[in-house]
């Protein structure tokens, strides 16, 4: 594995990529944006003007897009399949719908490439570190061709089933995330409305039966806990339009296999509400907002 093309530049894909090009991989980067390309540069990879330029002479393809629409128009609408080498191993790494990563991976086969679908978990800080959870739909000889790459970008990889799995694991994964912030942030508030210090009281739920990843890692009150997104007038991080996109994809997964998500559809509605008061590209532990006096 020498030469790795990566498409999508943003608060994922660039630390991702630029952990791949530190350990000494050559990197031919693509993204829409002027700026991200800019950044790519500075840092040593090999800018490129269209995903098509991308894919000349590379091992391996990964992407990392915001949403389904970018998702298609790259591997659906556009030709970029039909001009990749044969042996180019494929890895597409945005949360998208199932269906739509079942899609591709159907047309990737046919063009005799190999495909995987391979959503990550970790956040912006995972990334950075290199310790991203990659989580992995395809074919499993495919998954041993790529676990070099994943060992550099992340820490854990698994294994969930044919294409599309890695997506059904992940939007599971989303939506039990999504309902146990909202659940955090309510019980915290609640605490602090009748007196808590909210330090005091995340520390003995952390270390009792309400204890979670909420909890542990990503404290949503404000102060709690350093180095977070609720530390820091919730910026950066895994944006509300992002985490409301993954629980319209888990509604619709829900509705085509006829599962039940009470709660599921209660805090996508909590997400529809924060998005829609403007307050899109604040972190998803922002649901804490709600709840603040
Ligand atoms: P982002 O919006 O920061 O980055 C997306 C990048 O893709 C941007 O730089 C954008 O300019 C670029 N882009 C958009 N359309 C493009 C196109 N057609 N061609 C090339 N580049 C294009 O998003 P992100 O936070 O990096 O997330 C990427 C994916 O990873 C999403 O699907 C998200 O749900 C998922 N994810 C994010 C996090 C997180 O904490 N941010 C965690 C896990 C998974």
């Amino acid at each position: 594995m020498k030469r790795v093309g990566f498409i999508g530049l943003g608060n994922m894909g660039f630390p991702m990529a630029a952990n791949l090009l530190k350990a000494g991989l050559e990197i031919d980067a693509y993204d829409i944006s002027l700026e991200r390309l800019e950044a790519a540069k500075k840092l040593g990879m090999d800018v490129k003007d269209s995903p098509n330029n991308v894919v000349q002479n590379i091992d391996a393809l990964i992407t990392m897009l915001p949403n389904d629409s970018a998702v298609k128009g790259i591997f659906i609408d556009g030709d970029l399949l039909q001009n990749l080498d044969k042996k180019v191993l494929i890895i597409e790494s945005s949360t998208i719908s199932p269906n739509l990563a079942k899609m591709v991976a159907h047309k990737a086969h046919l063009n005799e490439l190999s495909f995987l679908d391979a959503p990550v978990s970790g956040g912006v800080k995972g990334a950075e570190l290199g310790v991203l959870t990659f989580i992995v739909g395809g074919r499993r000889s495919d998954l041993e061709k790529a676990s070099y790459l994943f060992n550099i970008m992340g820490e854990n990889t698994f294994y969930a089933g044919d294409s599309g799995s890695g997506q059904i694991a992940k939007l599971c994964n989303n939506m039990l995330l999504a309902i146990h912030m909202s659940g955090t942030a309510e019980v915290l508030a609640m605490g602090v409305n009748n007196g808590l210090n909210p330090e005091t009281l995340s520390e003995i739920m952390k270390n009792s039966s309400g204890g979670n990843w909420s909890l542990e890692k990503y404290n949503p009150y404000p102060g709690v806990m350093k180095g977070t997104p609720a530390s820091d007038n919730y910026d950066g991080g895994f944006l509300n339009s992002l985490m409301l996109k993954d629980l319209r994809l888990a509604d619709e997964l829900s509705e085509l296999s006829k599962s039940d998500i009470p709660m599921g559809k209660l805090v996508k509605e909590l997400y529809e509400d924060l998005n829609e008061k403007g307050l899109g590209d604040l972190d998803f532990s922002s649901i804490q907002k709600n709840y603040l006096k």
